[in-house]
């Protein structure tokens, strides 16, 4: 017997609640980096960390693309942070980004999500600042640099900055930096970068430019794709 109810009983089974399915926990993350996330109040992943984490956590090279504001940051910098070995002072991560001030935000939120190592070191590299004071900054070494791609390439020409410890590189905010013509910058920055290597690249829109960028420099990327629904 076949009952129609208009009440809507045949409603299929309750969806997991989305609190379980982007919980962080989920994730192959140290217990204190999980308790950090609670501490700031990150309960559950935004779509981009629910798509990309499982993916980068698992070493895999990643192409994103999602809105601003979306949590992009977080994405790339916790695997970022687990890549890193804090008992070595080398930089072993690289984040490029357009500006001064996209900069400055990154390093504020690796500098967040990074407190359960109390020890991590992160530097701003940015044009617009006299050398001589990131020369005495880098002097004292770092474990990530964030910064823009000129000032990048001036320090790895001058010496003064060296990548050969590197094992992840990001590319933040990719469509930007080519708008504002950063592309052979990175190129070059990306020559002084060991091959062996985790790269992931983040941008709010992907144009032909950022698909070739990609191209260029990446390994067998994965792609994940946020629309506006999102
Ligand atoms: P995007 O780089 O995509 O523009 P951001 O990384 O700057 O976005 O993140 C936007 C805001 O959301 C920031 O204030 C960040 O601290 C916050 N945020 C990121 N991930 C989470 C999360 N999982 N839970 C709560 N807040 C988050
Ligand atoms: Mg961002």
């Amino acid at each position: 017997m076949t009952r129609t109810d208009p009440s809507g009983s045949a409603a299929p089974a309750a969806p997991t609640p989305a609190s379980e399915a982007t919980a962080f926990d989920r994730l192959p993350l140290p217990p204190a980096m999980l308790a950090n996330l609670r501490q700031l109040g990150y309960l559950s992943m935004t779509p981009i960390q629910a798509e990309s984490l499982p993916l980068t956590l698992g070493g895999h090279d990643l192409i994103a693309q999602a809105k601003t504001g979306s949590g992009k940051t977080a994405a790339f910098s916790l695997p970022l942070l687990t890549n890193l070995n804090p008992r070595r002072f080398a930089v072993q991560a690289l984040v490029l980004c357009p500006t001064r001030e996209l900069a400055d935000q990154v390093t504020q939120e690796i500098r967040r999500l990074a407190r359960a190592e109390d020890n991590i070191k992160t530097l701003t590299l940015c044009g617009g600042v006299p050398i001589r004071t990131q020369l005495a900054s880098l002097a004292h070494g770092a474990h990530i640099v964030v910064g823009t791609p000129g000032r990048i390439l001036d320090h790895l020409q001058r010496e003064t900055l060296s990548l050969e410890a590197l094992n992840t590189l990001v590319l933040d905010e990719a469509d930007r930096m080519l708008d504002m013509g950063f592309a052979e910058d990175i190129a070059q920055v990306v020559a002084h970068c060991p091959k062996q290597r985790q790269t992931l690249l983040f941008s709010a829109t992907y144009p032909d430019g950022v698909a070739a960028l990609a191209g260029r420099f990446m390994r067998d990327p994965k792609s994940v794709t946020l629309t506006e629904r999102h």
